[in-house]
Parts: structure tokens; C-alpha cells; sequence
């Protein structure tokens, strides 16, 4: 009897709702390409993927074993790119979804990357700071072999921070015995980081606003904006839309979230929060549940947090002209449908927050050739990056006729297909 060969791959551990979504939006991609189907079996798994069980000494003498990952989803194009994730709900389908994003991400913005996403499963705020050098430390150390400025360049996400990355690259260095800067992008700048890296994804999302409010023909001053999120892509693009004279209205954090409808001040809610670390008593305005900040209606909707906000139980009353995605994979494929149908402008994660991978790039080639850049020349690039990648998704989206994300895939995968057939299929 003979065996059809996807028998033999029915149900790979990584395929979980947020993986079968990735997946899912690739082969919408696929299909509008009329993808060769030898090409498409190489992009629907991931090209390895390295599980670690990391024993920590916490501070009561305990030993805890946290379960940690890293994934390569593709490499086609150059050496694997893509944060590290400290967060409870960390799986390896999760981290699996995102390495696949960072592919699309990377082709998308002409990054000579391919796709890559890490993660612990641990509450990072539960951990004092000597764990979570020691969990940090750790876990390079587990997964050593995997990394490398050559091979594969880790990042912050959510739950790291710069803190975290320059851990990670003195526990590379000390393995190699010398200082190794590339080995990851987003570290302090006193140690290699790239002037700008911080700001990098929140400007990205700016520009890609400013772009699509262009295309709307909507002047960016007065306008109202929500931002779900107040870590570092949320407030950064708070800040950055602030200046620009629009009307930040709400805003939220894992708490709770506050609304003004004259415009929150947005220095003020920083200092509020660097003080008291959460949004929770700021005065400039009424307190608001994430859920309905999401509905609440607005010119922009910025959502910054985690993945699936936006399902079929809620687009249907999400009300902004655009949804910027500074999250990844906010919008789920039903919710994307209903808000298709609504007519919202939608700018899709592998574009509007690719800012931050974009600026880790300068950062890479600024540590591999000892050079640093002047930060008005690492903003200007990125500028110019970022503009260019969202002008050539909305030729894509006109010329076809399909949604912006839709339009955003089909150059990614097309890109990395055109490669893959120019350098033919090993052995
Ligand atoms: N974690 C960020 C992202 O999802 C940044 C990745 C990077 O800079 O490599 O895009």
C-alpha cells in the first residue's frame, strides 16, 4: 500500500491555531501567485527549529527548568533574523508563526535576511533581575550552536529589552573569548546597538501612517489616534504622532487603559509610568477596558500588544480608517475578511512595524564593518526603506485588487521564490 507523502506530516508539533494562520495567509499568497507546489512545500514548514530546557538557580535556591526555542524558518536570502520573546504563552507554534513573519518581513524591506524568532516561556516581570540574567545567560548558552552574526542575529521582542541583549551578547563572547557585537541587534549603544534601534519600530509605523493617510488624502493634524500597547512600539509611536500634532485619544497597557477625546499628553503619561510602571491613576483622562479601546471610534487604530485583538467577535465593530499593525499578527484571517468588507485601510504587520528589523540591519553592518552611523542618516535610510516597501505593496494592492497584506506576501514570497530558483534545490 502506498502512502500519500503528507500523511507522514499530519500534524507537526508547530501547527497551532497562530502557526495554521501564518500559514494560512501564506497560501492565500501562494494561490494568488499560482505557486509551483514544489515551491510552496518549502516554505510551509520551518526549516529547523531547536527546543531547550534551561535550568535556573532562582534566588530561594530552587532550580526551575523554563522551555525555550529558537526557529529558523528560512534562510534563502541571508542569515536568519528575529526577536527573542519572554512571555507565559510561548510555544513553539508560536515562535514558529513569528519566524515566518520575519521571513516575509525581511524580503519585504530588502533585507539580505531570512526569517527567525526565539522565546521562553517565563513571566519576565516575575523574575528578579539576577534570573533573568542567569535565565538569559542560560539560555544563549543552551542554544549556542544556533546563532551566530553568520547564521542567525537575535533581537528584543516582547519581554526582552536592551538589557537583556547585551546579556546575551557577553554570554556569546565570553563562549568565543572575545567581544562579538553582531552577534544581536537592539543592544545598548555603548556596546555596538545602533543609534535610532529604539525608536526604529515606532518610527516605522509613523511613516507607514503618514504614507497611507497620504493615500487616503487625510491631513495627519487633529487626527485621532489609539494606540493598544504602551511598551516600546506603543509609546514611540505615541510620542512620534504626538509631535506630529495628532490627538492620541486612548491608550492602554496589560491593565487598563485611559481615553481623552481632547488628546492625551503624551511626555506626561511617560513620566507617569516610569514612575508608577503602569497607566493605572494617570489623570489626563477616563479610565477605558482594553476591549473597548479597541472599538472606540478614531481615525487611527495602532494595535501594540500581542496577537489575535482582532477577531470575528469584535471587527465588526472596530471603527478607525486605518488599522496599523505595530503588533504582529494582531488581526485573525476572519477578522481580516470583516474588515476588508468594511472598507478599512489596513497596513499589515510585516510592513508597518518592520521599522525595527530594518534599523537592526543598519546595526549589523555597522558592528561587521566597526563604522557607526550619524542618527540622522539611520532615520533618513529607514525613511526611505520603509516608504519605498509601502508604495510597492500599494502598487501590488491596486494593480491586483487585493488587501494590503495580501499584496505585502505576494512580493515577499515572490522575492524569496526568484531566489530559491536561482540558486536551485540542493543536493
Ligand atoms: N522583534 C522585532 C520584530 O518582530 C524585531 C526583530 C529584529 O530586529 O530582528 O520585528
Amino acid at each position: 500500500m502506498s502512502h500519500h507523502p503528507s500523511e507522514h506530516r499530519s500534524n507537526p508539533e508547530y501547527y497551532t491555531p497562530i502557526y495554521n494562520m501564518a500559514l494560512a495567509q501564506f497560501e492565500q499568497a501562494a494561490d494568488k501567485l499560482n505557486l509551483d507546489p514544489n515551491l510552496r512545500k518549502r516554505f510551509t514548514d520551518p526549516k529547523r527549529a531547536l527546543m531547550v530546557n534551561i535550568p535556573i538557580r532562582m534566588d530561594d535556591k530552587r532550580v526551575e527548568v523554563f522551555h525555550g526555542y529558537r526557529v529558523h524558518h528560512d534562510t534563502t536570502l541571508g542569515p536568519s533574523k528575529g526577536g527573542i520573546r519572554f512571555h507565559p504563552d510561548v510555544t513553539l507554534g508560536e515562535v514558529s508563526a513569528l519566524a515566518m513573519w520575519m521571513t516575509w518581513k525581511c524580503a519585504l524591506m530588502g533585507l539580505p535576511f531570512g526569517g527567525a524568532k526565539g522565546g521562553v516561556r517565563c513571566d519576565p516581570h516575575a523574575l528578579s533581575r539576577n534570573e533573568l540574567q542567569r535565565l538569559t545567560r542560560r539560555f544563549t548558552a543552551e542554544i549556542i550552536q544556533f546563532i551566530g552574526p553568520e547564521i542567525d542575529v537575535p533581537a528584543p521582542d516582547i519581554g526582552t529589552n536592551e538589557q537583556v541583549m547585551a546579556w546575551m551578547m557577553d554570554t556569546y563572547s565570553q563562549f568565543k573569548g572575545y567581544s562579538i557585537q553582531e552577534i544581536v541587534t537592539g543592544k545598548p549603544v555603548n556596546i555596538g546597538g545602533s543609534l535610532g534601534r529604539i525608536e526604529a519600530t515606532g518610527r516605522g509605523v509613523v511613516y507607514c501612517i503618514l504614507e497611507a493617510m497620504r493615500h487616503l488624502n487625510m491631513q495627519p493634524e487633529g487626527r485621532s489616534i489609539v494606540i493598544q500597547g504602551f511598551g516600546n512600539v506603543g509609546y514611540h509611536t505615541a510620542h512620534i504622532l504626538h509631535k506630529k500634532g495628532c490627538r492620541i485619544i486612548a491608550v492602554s497597557d496589560i491593565k487598563s487603559g485611559i481615553c481623552n477625546g481632547k488628546g492625551i499628553n503624551v511626555p506626561a503619561l511617560r513620566q507617569h509610568v516610569e514612575k508608577h510602571k503602569y497607566i493605572e491613576g494617570f489623570p489626563g483622562g477616563d479610565e477605558i477596558s482594553n476591549a473597548d479601546l479597541l472599538e472606540l471610534s478614531c481615525d487611527v487604530l495602532v494595535p501594540a500588544a500581542l496577537s489575535g485583538q482582532i477577531t470575528h467577535e469584535n471587527a465588526d465593530r472596530i471603527s478607525c480608517k486605518i488599522l496599523a499593525e505595530a503588533a504582529n499578527g494582531p488581526t485573525t484571517l476572519d477578522a481580516d475578511k470583516i474588515l476588508q468588507d468594511k472598507g478599512l485601510f489596513v497596513i499589515p504587520d510585516v510592513l508597518a512595524n518592520a521599522g525595527g528589523v530594518t534599523v537592526s540591519y543598519f546595526e549589523w553592518v555597522q558592528g561587521l564593518q566597526n563604522f557607526f552611523w550619524k542618527e540622522e542618516e539611520i532615520n533618513e535610510r529607514l525613511h526611505d526603506i520603509v516608504t519605498v516597501a509601502f508604495q510597492n505593496v500599494l502598487r501590488i494592492a491596486l494593480s491586483e485588487k487585493v488587501d494590503m497584506r495580501l499584496a505585502a506576501l505576494m512580493l515577499s514570497v515572490r522575492k524569496i521564490t526568484e531566489a530559491k530558483l536561482a540558486r536551485g534545490l540542493f543536493p
